[in-house]
């Protein structure tokens, strides 16, 4: 299964390793095709090529849109080598065969990327490319075609050792690696369209990733995982460089993106403690080691072995704190030096830098898997705004719980529902996560609240004196009163039960403030 190779051509746009690529193949004795722009720098660089319009006798014409859309180009990509009617049509019409097609596609997603205008991204699309990479992978038998600057490395090492031949096992891998680069070619050229006409929900979706990581195992060590990235470049769990650390699993690149999304939540210097993609302790706070130690003293029984993440830089301060306590993976926009030598002594633990804060207003998609096919919907930017606030009880909230409430809120919305926060002073105080009924997360909250105050050794728990949010509304009065009788003295909510005027009633009666808001922040 060995096929040696004597002719290729190399067309490319992104002419990164081209020329030791190039010159690696003419060494070999490699005749050398090529289109204008890759010809031209081949040929500056000393290696003897030929234009690809010579060796069809036929003009790049149309501003580029037509170079290699030739019988002779495709005819030599395709024909069946060792097929005697396929042999005598090229010898025929004098069609030379190519046996290595080396090819990357005009830039479509960085034009768009750029946010360059329609007729330029129109201009961008590649056509000639594709039809090459998809003939030359539909004859993988004898031809290697290569899409991505990664694999000259490969092709280069085979040939090296197999006198010049490539073998049919990495032929088909190619193949596959081009369909598939083809393929997400066009999806990302459909979701530009889909784009430009306002479509969200068009009748074809294809969505396209890239490997960035092979994982050990999934959630669980029977089941195999791996992380894909879709080139977006926003700060986050696929852009961020990892400092230091063991390498990072399923579970804690799933964790790790909940909490720095979290983070990304506050304008305020922030820290947010995760287990499981549920927040176990929220603060803001004048710095980030004050913020810390309040968010750890929310629940610092389930911190243990959590995620941490930050909204500014990480210190030496915040780092010898983070050290005390056994932690996976810590992520946040850059790390001072202190911080990094704090960390060097925890060999295992994983610092992630992200450059950055994304912006957690920003339109994005999400996608989820159900038997059969996905779900697709618009991200859960919502945010309810101070003045959109309705104050539905006798007593209108303080300005302090106005404050705090707002911050409840938006933590709710990355706390998997039912969700119950209570928080006092820009800092969680008990969370209640995930239950199936609103009563439960309600107590669940109050009783860890009241567990870390007796730990702490305090005279009372957290939420004597908290606000509380409920991601949805209350849909009877017991998960209000159960609120109630931890401590809180305010409430924010959704409303919109039909027994909103029960709930209302139980607040006057306890001598809570309550604001509605109109908007649900539903997890699941
Ligand atoms: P060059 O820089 O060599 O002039 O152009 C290289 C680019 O042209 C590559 O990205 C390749 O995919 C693309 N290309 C090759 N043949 C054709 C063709 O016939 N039509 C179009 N539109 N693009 C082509």
């Amino acid at each position: 299964d060995l096929r040696p190779i004597r002719r290729a051509l190399l067309s490319v746009s992104d002419k990164t390793g081209l020329i030791d690529f190039a010159r690696f193949l003419a060494d070999q004795g490699v005749e050398l095709l090529s289109t204008g722009g890759t010809c031209k720098a081949i040929g500056d660089a000393g290696i003897a090529v030929v234009e690809v319009a010579d060796h069809t006798g036929f003009p790049e014409m149309l501003d580029g849109r037509v170079k290699t859309l030739h019988p002779k180009v495709h005819g030599g990509l395709l024909g069946i080598r060792g097929n005697a009617g396929h042999e005598a049509a090229m010898a025929e019409h004098g069609i030379a065969p190519i046996d290595l097609l080396v090819v990357n596609l005009y830039p479509f997603e960085a034009t768009v990327a750029r946010g360059a205008g329609y007729d330029e991204c129109v201009e961008n699309i590649d056509i000639g490319g594709p039809a090459m990479i998809r003939a030359a992978s539909k004859n993988h038998d004898a031809v290697t075609v290569v899409v991505d600057v990664e694999d000259y490395a490969r092709v280069m090492d085979e040939m090296k050792v197999n006198s010049g031949a490539t073998t049919l096992g990495l032929r088909k891998h190619l193949a596959a690696t081009a369909y598939a680069r083809t393929g997400a070619y066009d999806a990302a050229i459909s979701q530009w369209f889909a784009k430009e006409l306002g479509d969200t929900f068009p009748r074809r979706v294809v969505v396209a990733g890239e490997l960035k990581q092979s994982l050990r195992y999934g959630e669980n060590p029977h089941q195999q995982a791996a992380f894909y990235v879709n080139g977006v470049k926003r700060p986050g769990i696929a852009t961020a460089k990892q400092v230091q650390g063991k390498e990072l699993s399923y579970n804690n690149l799933n964790d790790t993106d909940a909490a720095f999304e979290l983070a990304a939540e506050f304008d305020e210097p922030t820290v947010a403690i995760i287990k499981h993609a549920n927040p176990c302790g929220v603060a803001s706070g004048t710095d980030i080691v004050g913020a810390y130690k309040a968010a750890l003293a929310c629940d610092p029984v389930s911190a243990f072995g959590g995620i941490i993440a930050i909204n500014r830089k990480l210190d030496g301060a915040t780092a010898e704190e983070i050290c005390k306590l056994f932690t996976e993976v810590v992520i946040a926009p850059e790390a001072d030096e202190a911080a990094i030598a704090a960390f060097a002594a925890k060999k295992n633990l994983r610092l992630l830098v992200t450059g950055g804060m994304p912006s957690p207003m920003e339109a994005a998609m999400t996608l989820r898997n159900v038997s059969g096919g996905y779900l697709l919907q618009s991200k859960d930017n919502g945010r309810v705004k101070l003045e959109e606030l309705k104050v539905v009880t006798k007593r209108a909230p303080t300005e302090r719980e106005l404050k705090d409430m707002l911050f409840a809120f938006r933590v709710c919305k990355h706390v998997k529902s039912n969700a119950i926060i209570y928080v006092k002073d820009g800092c969680t105080m008990g969370i209640g996560a995930g239950q199936m009924s609103r009563v439960d997360s309600s107590r669940i909250a109050a009783w860890k609240s009241k567990e870390a105050a007796d730990a702490a050794g305090l005279a009372q728990p957290g939420t004597v004196g908290s606000v509380v949010a409920s991601d949805a509304f209350f849909p009877f009065a017991d998960g209000l009163l159960a609120a109630a009788a931890a401590g809180a003295t305010a409430v924010i909510q959704p409303g919109g039960s039909m027994r909103d005027q029960e709930v209302i009633e139980a607040a006057n009666e306890k001598g809570l403030a309550m604001v509605f808001t109109g908007m649900r922040h539903f997890r699941h």
